[in-house]
């Protein structure tokens, strides 16, 4: 599948307005030599939506052959999907700080989930603001400090909790009684509502800390799928042969790796009396049936997975449910109109893939993402991309919406043509990635590479091992083909290319990151 099948039909499809479209860029280039022309294209409001660890394979819209996700695939209808979108390094703080700045970690300075932000870097946030938009995020920042750049802020601390979670805010820590997911989109509603200036576009920031381990199901979805048995992956079983020992050495498996606080046979420990009741209800006679079957082996991996991905869906249906009703009051105010709304998660997930839950590896599961972007005016309703786009380019994109500069320190590009259904003849041909946190929680070994649109190259960089995948005839990615002759050529190709890449995104030889001592 090639990135121009698509195109034909998205610039075909677009073709009555991108006279228009180009008629602007010339007047806005005119226009900013001289006075403040009015723009033809009203500067929008951005609402950011994230989620932590929502896999594009768990959104219907994608294909999604476990779970249904009517408001997500709503923005699909209504806007594009973006069939190929990447995440630079798989976890959860590293990406926050990617889509700040516009820069990998080694330049922002946030290589794992254990480095503080550094907030005197410039970020998208604060030059939005500069310009005059108004700054708000809500929800999880995981960055370790106070968030800069932002005229009104309610977070999480560090990773918060499902239930009864405390916000941090500039009047210091608030606790609250509920579900978390409901919590944000409560105070998302509020400051749409009644907190911020109607004159001013918006950049917010809306930030869930679903659907992260350890998967707590709200008050809402405690019985969703109840009665379901969910479909498995072709891959639960893998026995990690035909790839680098880094396969086989990892502690992230279903079979071994997931505790009992994971698998609900504990309750969560911050619940109140009502909400115990209403789990115990639940899990109570689950828990009680497992014990009765005595399960063994395979069968036991098998109804662990059931378990864990029934849980993690549920806290999925909550973030749907909860963004139709942002989507709704985004048409009740009048606001839909003029207001650019992305849907994005900080990285992918493995869904039983591989025999895992969790994220860190440059495998398909964890580094897609999904990434849907309703626009209206400018996107056409039910399109696609296929181009290769990284969390790396939101940041210049979001700067590009407001009719703003982007610094040369930014090292993504502009979504904004894409948007606009025409890809540059010189959009990138690849990606660079690179995981850093090892030795840590999961024992995933460092590594970097580089993804076309065809072929995926790892190095397992303090092992020396490689991993060539070709991606149009195994995209499952069970059997490298780095040592066979055949991929001879591909491979010093891609050699070569990755080692532009390492020269463009200016990455040190050295690794950055030090080991722990001890
Ligand atoms: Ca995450």
């Amino acid at each position: 599948m090639t990135s121009t099948t698509h195109l034909s039909v998205a610039s075909l499809r677009i073709h009555g307005t991108r006279s228009g479209i180009v008629a602007l860029s010339l007047f806005a280039l005119c226009a900013c030599a001289g006075e403040r022309a009015p723009a033809e294209r009203q500067r929008p409001n951005i609402l950011f939506i994230f989620a932590d660890d929502h896999a594009a394979h768990a959104v219907s819209a994608y294909g999604s052959r476990i779970n249904r996700t009517p408001n997500i695939d709503r923005l699909a209808q209504e806007g594009m999907l973006f069939r190929n979108a990447f995440v630079t390094n798989s976890i959860c703080a590293p990406s926050r700080a990617v889509i700040l700045t516009g820069m990998h970690s080694h330049k922002n300075g946030v290589f794992t989930n254990r480095e503080v932000f550094d907030s005197a870097q410039t970020t998208v946030a604060k030059q939005l603001r500069a310009a005059g938009y108004q700054t708000a995020i809500i929800g999880k920042w995981h960055l370790k400090n106070r968030p800069t750049g932002f005229d009104h802020w309610e977070v999480l601390p560090g990773q918060g909790t499902y239930y009864n979670p405390d916000f941090l805010t500039p009047e210091g820590r608030i606790a609250h009684t509920g579900y978390v997911t409901d919590i944000i989109t409560d105070k998302v509603l509020a400051w749409l509502a009644e907190g911020r200036d109607p004159e001013r576009p918006f950049l917010l920031m809306y930030q869930h800390k679903a659907p992260h381990r350890r998967w707590e199901p709200g008050p809402d979805h405690l019985y969703l799928y109840d009665d379901q048995t969910i479909a498995e992956p072709a891959t639960l079983f893998d026995d990690y042969e035909g790839r680098s020992s880094a396969a086989a050495t990892q502690e992230m498996t279903i079979a071994r790796d997931l505790y009992e606080d994971d698998l609900k046979l504990v309750p969560p420990g911050n619940l109140n009396e009502a909400q115990l009741a209403a789990w115990n209800a639940a899990y109570g006679p689950r828990n009680q049936a497992l014990q009765e079957a005595e399960l063994t082996d395979s069968a036991l991996v098998r109804w662990k997975y059931q378990r864990y991905i029934k849980d993690y869906l549920r806290a999925i249906a909550s973030v749907d449910d909860n963004l139709g009703r942002v989507l709704d009051y985004l048409d009740e105010s009048g606001l839909a109109a003029n207001t650019v709304v992305l849907y994005n998660s900080d990285q992918g997930f493995f869904l039983g893939d591989h025999g895992w839950y969790d994220k860190r590896w440059m495998y398909e599961p964890s580094l897609r993402a999904p990434l849907l972007v309703r626009w209206p005016g400018v996107v056409e309703a039910g399109s696609q991309n296929r181009d290769l786009v990284q969390n790396l380019d939101f940041a210049a994109t979001f700067l590009e919406m407001a009719g703003l500069p982007v610094p040369s320190t930014m090292q993504g590009r502009s979504l904004v043509p894409l948007l606009e259904g025409t890809t540059p003849a010189d959009w990138r041909d690849a990606i660079y990635y690179q995981y850093f946190e090892y030795p840590a929680v999961h024992s995933v070994r460092r590594h970097y590479g580089i993804r076309t649109d065809r072929y995926k190259l790892i190095h397992y960089y303090e092992i020396d091992e490689w991993e060539l995948f070709d991606l149009a005839s195994d995209p499952e990615e069970m059997r490298s083909v780095y040592a066979e002759a055949e991929y001879a050529g591909v491979v010093d190709e891609l050699k070569a290319r990755l080692g532009e890449l390492r020269a463009q995104y200016e990455v040190p030889d050295e690794d950055p990151v030090p080991y722990p001592e001890g």
